[in-house]
């Protein structure tokens, strides 16, 4: 017989009990079980008024982040009306069956004042990684870096030539956005130094170029032109992962730029050494890390540069490169394949180029001259810290290098996920500070994923050995 159930009301009153309605393997209970948020209340209270209207909980809007970025619901509208209707998400934030759920307009404020201010976002990233480092799952002999585009949040029609000057609103008419550039601005040209720039890149950044185009939305953006693809404006995402298990230990947004990248890396290996006390054996990296200003910080640091050097004086015109030189370390010469001695005036050009010339009586008289060079004489150039790349270029033949480049893999998968599994494939927030935050909530939300995968569903002796 058919059964049919009756409309009505039914009952007034039910007994409930949100915990039981949440099953034991669900990823919520995993990660909650992986999150320490006890010191939220007490460090973020100095920015806090005693007085007026309680606010909404830090710890409930730090929980809804964290379940936003975990289950790819990047929208904080989409997010609240999820948490409304979603009994395990409640279960996570702690909230009742009948607590209201906030308004989504409270997580911007949030985020710009006192979540930025007190680098909340950042300690709950590395408090998920102190888990991971206690839990086993970081190695701390091996990293590896790298950086991976993502486009920025504007209409790329709206834009403007860098070389142009650009009539921007007033500073309390302007977005978010173009009000922290016009800050970063004011603060790299106060910058005597040359530390500080626009962008927010740091030391080394080439800031005195005029970008080729200027977003009028999110000015901070790179206008990203390479062959083959649609020209687009985009941030950098950049991760320094472990290479054991492929935990992310830090993660920085910036401004989408090769200079920044390595600036970037000695932040972040210097940050991971003060905050975890773990300084890498090895360092594995593609060849935009290979600059020799990078080979050498991180050889004065005993860390073996695992990455492709980077040389542009290869010639692919036939003629003979740099490398068909033989330098003569004792008496400071190059000797060309013709025979004759290239010598330096010791003149040091951009604080790091010394040339080598060679006699133009030598050249003149030399039958493999149409194989060298057209002008008079061949003049080859030298970095200050060579011997720093012939080092690292003698590394590449170790097997412990090609470990490196396969475990380089790990770093490229984290990226593959990012974008697949939490969609981050383009950012939702404007301005580099809105980038920094989605990059380090989706590196949070990638590690808790990853720490309870490996904690809670790997088999028992593959735990031990985590262990
Ligand atoms: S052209 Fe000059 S530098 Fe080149 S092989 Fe001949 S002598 Fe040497």
């Amino acid at each position: 017989m058919m059964g049919r159930r009756e409309d009505g009301q039914g009952q007034f009153f039910y007994s409930f009990d949100l915990d039981k309605v949440v099953p034991p393997d669900h990823l919520v209970r995993q990660i909650d079980g992986l999150l320490d948020l006890s010191w939220v209340h007490k460090e973020l209270a100095p920015y806090y008024s005693h007085t007026g209207r309680p606010s909404i909980d830090p710890v409930l809007m730090i929980r809804m982040l964290i379940v936003g970025y975990v289950f790819a619901l990047r929208s904080e509208r989409r997010l609240c009306a999820e948490v409304q209707v979603n009994l395990a998400y409640r279960w996570f934030c702690k909230l009742g069956i009948e607590d209201r759920i906030p308004d989504h307009s409270v997580f911007s404020p949030a985020r710009h004042e006192r979540f930025r201010e007190s680098d909340a976002l950042r300690r709950v990233f590395e408090g998920v990684v102190a888990m991971c480092i206690a839990t086993g799952l970081v190695g701390g002999e091996a990293f590896s870096i790298d950086a991976s585009l993502i486009k920025a949040d504007v209409d790329k029609k709206k834009r403007m030539p860098g070389d142009q000057p650009i009539a921007w609103p007033k500073v309390e008419e302007a977005s978010h956005a173009v009000r922290e550039y016009l800050a970063a601005l004011d603060t790299a040209r106060g910058d005597e130094d040359g530390s500080g720039d626009a962008g927010g890149s740091g030391k080394g950044s080439d800031r005195h170029k005029p970008p080729k185009e200027v977003s009028l939305t999110d000015p901070q953006a790179t206008w990203v032109a390479r062959p083959g693809l649609d020209p687009f404006f985009a941030y950098d995402a950049n991760y320094l992962i472990d290479n054991k298990a492929g935990i992310i230990i830090d993660a920085v947004g910036t401004r989408a730029n090769r200079t920044v990248e390595i600036a970037i890396t000695q932040t972040m290996v210097d940050r991971v050494e003060r905050r975890f006390d773990l300084r890498p054996q090895r360092l594995a990296g593609d060849t935009v890390y290979g600059a020799v200003r990078l080979l050498k910080w991180l050889v004065d640091r005993n860390i073996a540069p695992h990455v492709p050097v980077w040389d542009k004086s290869a010639r692919t015109d036939g003629t003979f490169s740099r490398a068909d030189f033989v330098f003569d370390q004792q008496r400071n010469i190059y000797i060309c394949p013709g025979g004759a001695e290239l010598t330096s005036t010791g003149n040091i050009d951009q604080g790091h180029i010394v040339y080598y010339r060679a006699s133009k009586s030598d050249c003149s008289q030399c039958s493999l001259k149409p194989k060298c060079t057209t002008a008079t004489a061949r003049k080859i150039t030298r970095d200050l810290n060579e011997d720093v790349r012939d080092r690292v270029r003698a590394l590449a033949d170790t097997e412990a290098f090609q470990q490196s480049r396969r475990e380089r893999k790990k770093v490229e998968m984290r990226f593959a996920h990012m974008k697949r599994i939490f969609r981050l494939d383009r950012f939702r927030l404007r301005g580099l500070s809105g980038v920094r935050d989605e990059v380090l909530l989706t590196a949070t939300a990638q590690n808790l994923r990853r720490l309870a995968k490996l904690l809670c569903h790997a088999p028992p002796l593959a735990q031990a050995c985590l262990a």
